[in-house]
């Protein structure tokens, strides 16, 4: 791997020169800070200090740490504008999907901090099978000591925040290594737990470019990542060969399953704001809507509309005076571009949008006529686009939905609960939001976790949301201690003869069996 580069690459976002990355806000172009693009040995340095401080963190028990994620939850709610505005201008967010992060925050912290005791207590479990009859079984967890946390560009404060409060529940120290591209609110936040709380410094971020999320999976027992497929395969290869277990949240390109009794004007609302909110730069955003023929077209004149009154651009803080804001970089806009390119050259039409805006924006766009021999119906768009198309019945749409490599999340649209929790078993993806879209992905007691190729384990999932990050200890106590047991040295032939017998007659179902008499009949 190499460390900082001399002279090294030039993004359209910003630059990676002698060991420091210069970040861009995507929508003006301004400089808005810089961070050090740490090198392995640095990194390696970071991972030495937490390890030496988990030891005391882990013994703190649960409820000790809880009241430090506390107090970093009223210091993040302090400085909330400050943070708001940082994740603003890295982004080029809407003031309301920069604020979208902050309600994120909170319920992930007070969920797993109100929950932390019940979800780390030892389970005692009984014994089973006579001979183990007499005793005690005790399963106890103990955390990985570090966790490597690696996350994209899409939700710079969110995204980290949706992982690192179960990792530090459990008891393990965490280096976490946000984008390059978006590095400055999560620095400001971690800067918060480390030097304005009074908390153990457990958490630290390593900034830097892939090389350096890279020199985390070198360093780390548990590696959790969110973005790409391409990196988290891998990461997942990389962990293989070093034996440590990782957890993969990976691409998406989630489908909307609009059937004919559907409330339309409410579906046609939801999936709106599931394509287009954080200008669709959300791995559950929807992506695909098939909805069936006899609400087509009222579905596609309401969708249509409501597209065309969003306003987009990137908002005074605090305004909240648009609704999508920029795309983060200018290759996520050529991504999208692209697609639309290609499903216009296919025969898709344009009913709203389609083409690049200012200040690093792709027009909301909705395309119809659309099929799956386009990009846009098989490949990850990641922009403010929503391709509809029409299918004949549920079976059709079913089939539409689940034809993709992708199966992170989905939305289904129908008033008749038998039919969506029938069709809800037939959906090929982790989660399935009826009659809403995306708030699957934010029950955290339910596990977010995408089938296929959207990744690896689960996030959220109440306990599992914190056990992930801990190895199960199983503790077997004697309640007698006799000087011997049966079947300790020397083998006596007696003994050892009636221990098979006895196993025999009580393991067997039948009194053949039991008694041994298949030789007799
Ligand atoms: P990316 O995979 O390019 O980068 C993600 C992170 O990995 C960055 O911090 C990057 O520096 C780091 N990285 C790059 N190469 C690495 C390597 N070899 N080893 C270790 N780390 C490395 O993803 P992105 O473009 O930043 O984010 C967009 C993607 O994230 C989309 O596919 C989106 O669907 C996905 N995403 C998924 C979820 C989810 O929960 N499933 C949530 C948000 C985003």
């Amino acid at each position: 791997m190499s460390g900082p580069t001399a002279e090294a690459t030039t993004s359209d976002r910003g630059s990676v020169r002698s060991g420091q990355i210069t970040v861009r806000c995507p929508a003006t172009g301004e400089v808005v800070g810089t961070v050090p693009n740490l090198d392995r040995e640095g990194i390696a340095g970071q991972c030495a200090d937490l390890r030496r401080a988990q030891p005391a963190w882990e013994s703190l028990g649960p409820q000790g740490r809880s009241i430090h994620l506390l107090r970093w939850l009223d210091w993040l709610l302090d400085n909330e504008r400050r943070l708001l505005m940082l994740v603003q201008k890295e982004t080029g967010k809407s003031w309301a999907d920069a604020s979208m992060e902050m309600s994120v925050v909170v319920d992930v912290i007070n969920y797993f901090a109100a929950n932390a005791a019940a979800f780390l207590q030892d389970r005692h479990v009984k014994p089973a099978g006579p001979a183990n009859s007499l005793r005690r079984l005790r399963v106890q967890v103990r955390p990985h000591q570090l966790v490597g946390l690696i996350t994209p560009w899409n939700g710079p404060l969110a995204g980290p925040m949706m992982d690192v409060v179960g990792a530090l529940t459990a008891g393990a120290a965490v280096i976490s290594k946000p984008s390059e591209v978006t590095p400055l609110a999560w620095s400001e936040a971690v800067r918060g737990w480390r030097d304005e709380i009074g908390a153990p410094p457990v958490l630290d971020v390593a900034t830097g470019t892939g090389d350096a999320g890279s020199a985390v999976v070198d360093q780390a027992d548990m590696v959790m990542f969110t973005g790409s497929v391409r990196t988290g395969r891998a990461i997942a290869v990389r962990c293989a060969e070093r034996l440590i277990p990782c957890s993969l949240e990976l691409g998406g390109k989630d489908a909307l399953i609009v059937l004919a009794d559907a409330d339309l004007e409410r579906a046609a609302g939801a999936a709106v704001w599931g394509g287009m909110t954080n200008s669709g730069q959300a791995c559950v955003g929807v992506e695909r809507v098939y909805v069936e023929a006899p609400v087509y077209d009222e579905f596609v004149e309401l969708v249509t509309g409501k597209v065309s009154a969003l306003r987009q651009g990137m908002d005074a803080p605090g305004s909240f005076a648009s609704d999508i804001g920029a795309m983060v970089t200018t290759a996520q806009v050529d991504i999208v571009a692209d697609h639309v390119a290609d499903a216009v050259a296919k025969g898709a039409r344009v009913l709203v949008g389609g083409q690049r805006g200012a200040g690093n924006t792709f027009q909301p766009t909705v395309l119809v006529d659309v099929d799956h021999s386009m990009r846009c119906m098989r490949e990850e768009t990641f922009g403010p686009t929503l391709a509809i198309m029409r299918v004949d019945d549920e079976d059709e749409a079913i089939a539409m939905a689940n034809d993709s490599e992708y199966g992170l999340s989905s939305s289904l649209w129908t008033r008749d609960r038998a039919r969506a929790e029938r069709l809800s078993r037939r959906i090929e993806a982790g989660s399935v939001s009826v009659n809403n879209a995306l708030v699957a992905t934010f029950q955290m007691p339910v596990p977010m976790g995408g089938w296929k190729n959207s990744g690896l384990g689960s996030r959220f999932g109440g306990a599992a949301g914190v056990l992930k990050y801990c190895r199960q200890q199983s503790v077997v106590e004697e309640r007698f201690t006799p000087k011997s047991e049966p079947m300790w040295y020397p083998v006596n032939p007696t003994r050892s003869r009636l221990m098979s017998r006895a196993v025999r007659f009580l393991g067997a179902h039948d009194w053949r069996r039991r008694l041994d008499l298949r030789g007799r009949r």
